[in-house]
């Protein structure tokens, strides 16, 4: 069974999806257009969907390599990604080692304080709503995915942020925080959608120095660079 290309489903903000001939398989193209702050901010990072590409191919196959079921099944080229198509559940989990981003005002902590245990947050994934942060009992009042489901999901980002956290940290790379999707392959639950430089902050261990999308967000420099620099590290890992 073939992985070509037969229609674009969906046009995103960095990323487009196409269906496979198979009928069992997406591609995901990882574009270099990047849009933030709340859709305000738009701007070309020059190949960052190749750099994205190879981090995330780079991650998913770690994780899977240590025990994380995952959607990841190859990568086609340059740019697109061959991954198993899931019934996808509307949740994204955030889990953060640092205080960054939103957190800071939901905590009045500084940006920078390590947190004593990992913090794990769930937001209801719902188009035409921002992201509302929800709980367990939402989740399942909302009948977003059943109790076996949700301890499996919980239990998974929580071994994504641990086992992550250390092979990046071989590199000089802290895991402050990332955002991670599952969804259902014949009733399993995998780890789903991405995990880059766009949707977790990376931090240089010893300099503190921004290696992830805030670069953009921020004006903090050549975003380009950063993704580079990850994909380096990790290339060595
Ligand atoms: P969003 O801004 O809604 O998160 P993205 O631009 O990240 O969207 O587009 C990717 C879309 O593809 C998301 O809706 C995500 O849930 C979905 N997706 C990711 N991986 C899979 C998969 N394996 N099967 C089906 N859908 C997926
Ligand atoms: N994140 C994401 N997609 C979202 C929201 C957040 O990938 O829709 C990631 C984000 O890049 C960061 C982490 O989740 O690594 C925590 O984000 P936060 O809640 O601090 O929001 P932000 O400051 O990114 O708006």
């Amino acid at each position: 069974m073939s992985d070509i290309l037969t229609r674009k489903i969906y046009e995103g903000k960095d990323k487009n999806v196409y269906e496979c001939e198979n009928n069992k398989h997406l591609a995901i193209e990882y574009k270099d257009l990047t849009l933030t702050n709340g859709g305000t901010k738009a701007g070309i990072i020059n190949n960052k969907g190749l750099y994205i590409n190879k981090i995330n191919s780079h991650i998913f196959q770690f994780l899977e390599d240590n025990g994380i079921p995952t959607h990841f099944v190859k990568e086609l080229n340059d740019t697109i990604t061959i991954v198993k198509k899931a019934d996808m559940i509307p949740i994204e989990l955030i889990v953060r080692n640092v205080v960054a981003g939103t957190l800071i005002e939901r905590t009045g902590l500084p940006e920078g304080t390590v947190l004593s245990t990992p913090i794990i947050e769930m937001y209801y994934k719902r188009v035409n709503m921002e992201n509302p942060m929800i709980n367990r009992t939402h989740a399942l009042a909302l009948k977003l995915c059943n109790p076996v489901e949700l301890d499996v999901i919980e239990y998974n980002a929580a071994r994504i942020n641990k086992i992550l956290g250390q092979h990046l940290i071989t590199q000089n790379i802290t895991l402050v925080d990332f955002k991670v999707e599952f969804g259902r392959v014949n009733n399993r639950i995998v780890l789903a959608d991405e995990i880059s430089p766009d949707t977790c902050r990376f931090w240089d261990t010893v300099t503190g120095e921004k290696l992830d999308k805030d670069r953009f967000r921020q004006d903090l420099g050549n975003v380009e660079e950063a993704y580079i620099e990850i994909c380096h590290r990790l290339m060595r890992a």
